[in-house]
């Protein structure tokens, strides 16, 4: 691109745009990364540079970027329609992408309500957990939330989150849950760790459940890891109880497969490490191979009768969106899930998880590095000042910050959550890229964390 034009590009850029999760004074100051293009596992910026994509463009990204069945399966649907909506109307990919989406769900789930966000789904979740209660005359209102939870940025998806940083400034505006402790081994709050952190996590939540059970809808999980808290890794089992407890409480059940769904966990839902099936189950990003905005909210049958009923009795459920399932989204949807089969990606990957494992287990030599959580194909390293004290790096140092633009200079693209590293890449990303990815990433930390080190003495 001429430069001229990028010039204007990035001038235009910080005129006109505010960008999510930035403060925007730092940006207008600093040089900015416009991309272009992407292949593969590959990003190009305006000037023809190649990066990594090591967090899949915010982890959604599955089969590559211009994935070509993928641009196929949208140029077709062009070609028949955009856009046509489902109030009052059907349409073909979100009937059939419905289907599949049912064969591949935990069993037991068998209705498909769509949207276009991980947010709106979970909206949609707590909105059916809600309304299915006072449709069976119970006056059960409230939802169990656990610390360090992420389910997005919408007012309801805020008031069930756990990380102050982003929520505790909207609190006034929020409707109020009750919180559990969820297990954040490496500083857990009961100074425990692995198994012990586990059982005192459950011991708790069980305690509050059966202190509050008549007044509990639901309860909403990230299962198997909390991403945006930092990649906090759950003990074995502990999905599991959850779900025997909420059986036990009779209590919606929902989990939030957003970030986990379509194959991210080293299988297809995370929910099957653990063979449960939630009442409610919420999948968004990696849905259409990170292509178009496209979410569903799944629902057991037992949950949807609660809502069928004559016109005059009111169980409708009042919630839709001008572009609910739309047939672009849905068929680049159908077209990941194809891939996902013809390409046997779910086995392909299995070396690759592992290969991540060896390879992280090596960043333990860093003198900063506190500790390392990976789940499947999500990891997260956690960056400390000092490591046998666990203690922090200052906040305003934003260590993790400086470690991705360390890493743009090894032509790598990372996005950290605080001083959490945080390792993503599509599931299509070869072991060679893998290796390349992994190398700058150890690269990034150690000259970040040693020029730091540096300064202080
Ligand atoms: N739920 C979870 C578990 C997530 O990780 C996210 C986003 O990272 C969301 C919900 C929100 O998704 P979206 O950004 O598509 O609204």
């Amino acid at each position: 691109m001429k430069m001229k034009l990028l010039n204007q590009l990035e001038s235009m850029d910080k005129k006109y745009l505010w960008h999510p999760f930035t403060q925007m004074k730092d940006w207008i100051k600093n040089d900015i990364l416009i991309i272009q293009k992407g292949r593969g596992s590959y990003l190009f910026d305006t000037n023809g540079k190649k990066y990594l994509d090591g967090v899949s463009s915010l982890w959604c990204n599955v089969h590559g970027h211009n994935k070509k069945e993928l641009n196929y399966a949208i140029r077709k649907q062009l070609d028949n329609i955009a856009h046509s909506t489902l109030l009052g109307l059907a349409n073909v990919p979100s009937i059939e992408l419905a289907g599949e989406l049912i064969k591949i769900a935990p069993k037991g789930l068998q209705k498909v309500f769509y949207s276009d966000s991980g947010a709106t789904a979970v909206e949609i979740a707590i909105k059916i957990a809600y309304q299915y209660w006072k449709q069976n005359n119970a006056k059960r209102t409230k939802f169990l939330t656990f610390s360090n939870a992420y389910h997005g940025d919408t007012i309801g998806s805020v008031s069930l989150g756990g990380i102050d940083a982003f929520h505790e400034l909207y609190k006034s505006l929020l409707f109020k849950t009750i919180k559990a402790p969820a297990p954040y081994c490496y500083r857990c709050s009961f100074g425990r760790s692995g198994k012990t952190c586990r059982k005192e996590c459950l011991r708790e939540i069980e305690k509050i459940i059966r202190a509050r059970r008549n007044v509990l809808a639901g309860l909403i999980i990230e299962p198997l890891i909390q991403g945006a808290a930092g990649m906090l890794t759950q003990p074995k089992g502990f999905i599991r109880r959850l779900r025997e407890l909420c059986g036990r409480y009779d209590i919606l059940m929902i989990v939030d497969e957003v970030a986990t769904g379509f194959g991210r966990t080293g299988k297809m839902f995370a929910c099957e490490h653990e063979k449960i099936t939630p009442d409610i189950m919420t999948v968004a990003k990696g849905i259409t191979g990170g292509y178009l905005p496209l979410a569903a909210t799944l629902t057991t049958e037992k949950v949807f009768n609660a809502f069928l009923g004559d016109f005059k009795d009111g169980k409708t459920f009042y919630h839709g969106h001008t572009y609910t399932g739309n047939p672009l989204a849905c068929s680049a949807a159908l077209a990941n899930l194809e891939i996902f089969s013809k390409e046997k990606v779910m086995a392909k990957l299995q070396p690759k998880i592992k290969y991540l494992k060896e390879k992280l287990a090596e960043f333990y030599k860093l003198a900063h590095v506190g500790d390392i959580r990976q789940c499947g194909f999500m990891a997260g390293i956690e960056l400390v000042k000092n490591k046998s004290l666990k203690e922090p790096y200052p906040p305003e140092k934003r260590i993790g910050h400086q470690v991705i633009l360390e890493a743009r200079k090894q032509d790598v693209i990372l996005r950290p959550l605080g001083d959490v590293v945080v390792l993503m890449p599509p599931l299509s990303i070869s072991m060679n890229e893998l290796k390349k990815l992994l190398d700058a990433t150890y690269k990034s930390i150690q000259n970040v964390t040693e020029a730091e080190q540096d300064r202080v003495l």
